[in-house]
């Protein structure tokens, strides 16, 4: 079965699959799950599941399987945002999803619309979504992709039955990292996993360009210069970030940085620092400022996080962070 090819998730894998061999699936689903969890392989495999030729679907084998899995099959539909951002699934997209689904498929039972980064759609776009979930076709199936259900309207949500992606444990990370990547060591992948979690998408990203780990080098480089009672430290260290190279691990900071805050709040409250690796630039930090201060650093982080997601200039974001992260450890 082909449902063993993706990693954790067994209760959801085994709902799904026991659906399929009743025919029982909903028409209209909602498959929800952070950036990384597989959400397009996992609606591929539900798709093979519908259209799959042989007993225990999806095999992975038969014709069909192999087409859908390919991303090579006519009735299976596929639909992506080209900006990924915000109002980006167009209401135009919707309408010819509505037009296409009113004709049979071609060689299948079933039609399957799989609708990636659904929840990237407005109001407008949703109502008329609803329009098609409110009378489908007895043989098209809607599979919605989206990080957070609750971006749908309610309307919407009352007509899906919701599938929720979970993380793996790391053990599972492990085996499906070294599976798909021959680069890293063991030790890198382990060091990659503490830090990112069971996400495979989001570790597989971190060890490709290895941004995750000199991210969070760069984030204990930066706790380690606000400790410092040296002004030029904290220059120093977001200086190097100016440079064009830099730009992945600018982008991927706000996450360790924010990490290491909040372990260093953990310690003051006598609990433990999460990120084993990162826990003596925590106790520094611990040590050197009050909750308050933490917290206000963790702010600052997250405030970074989504001055990235909105493409600020790289210059004027570091003055910013100079600056916040300044303020922040002065603030009493
Ligand atoms: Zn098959």
């Amino acid at each position: 079965m082909a449902f063993e090819t993706f990693f954790g998730n067994e209760v959801l894998k085994n709902t799904v699959w026991q659906r399929l061999k009743t025919g029982t699936l909903p028409h209209a689903i909602i498959l929800e799950g952070e950036r990384g969890l597989g959400k397009r392989t996992f609606a591929r495999l539900i798709a093979a599941g519908l259209l799959c030729a042989n007993e225990n679907p999806p095999c992975g084998q038969c014709r069909a399987c192999t087409n859908v899995l390919e991303k090579n099959h006519p009735d299976v539909l596929y639909y992506e945002t080209e900006k990924h951002t915000k109002d980006n699934f167009k209401i135009d997209t919707v309408r010819d999803i509505r037009d296409i689904a009113y004709i049979s498929p071609n060689q299948a039972a079933y039609k399957v619309f799989i609708l990636a980064e659904a929840d990237l759609m407005n109001t407008a776009a949703q109502n008329a979504l609803l329009k098609i979930l409110e009378e489908p076709p007895a043989y098209a199936v809607f599979i919605l992709l989206c990080e957070k259900k609750s971006a749908f309207l309610e309307t919407i949500l009352s007509r899906c039955t919701v599938y929720k992606l979970e993380r793996v444990d790391d053990e599972t990370a492990f085996a499906a990292v070294r599976e798909l990547l021959s680069g890293p060591t063991d030790e890198e992948i382990r060091k990659c996993i503490e830090l990112v979690g069971g996400n495979i998408g989001m570790v597989l990203d971190g060890l490709r360009g290895n941004e995750a780990l000199r991210a969070n080098e760069k984030a204990l480089e930066i706790a380690e210069a606000l400790c410092s009672s040296y002004e030029f430290d904290l220059l120093k260290v977001l200086g190097d970030l100016e440079a064009p190279a830099a730009k992945g691990i600018l982008a991927a900071l706000a996450e360790p940085l924010k990490a290491v805050c909040r372990d260093a709040v953990a310690l003051r409250c006598g609990g433990e620092a999460l990120i084993k690796m990162n826990a003596p630039t925590a106790h520094r930090l611990a040590e050197s400022f009050t909750k308050k201060q933490l917290f206000a650093l963790e702010e600052v982080a997250e405030e970074l996080g989504r001055r990235v997601d909105r493409n600020m200039n790289r210059k004027l974001l570091l003055t910013w962070l100079c600056a916040a992260l300044r303020t922040a450890v002065e603030y009493e």
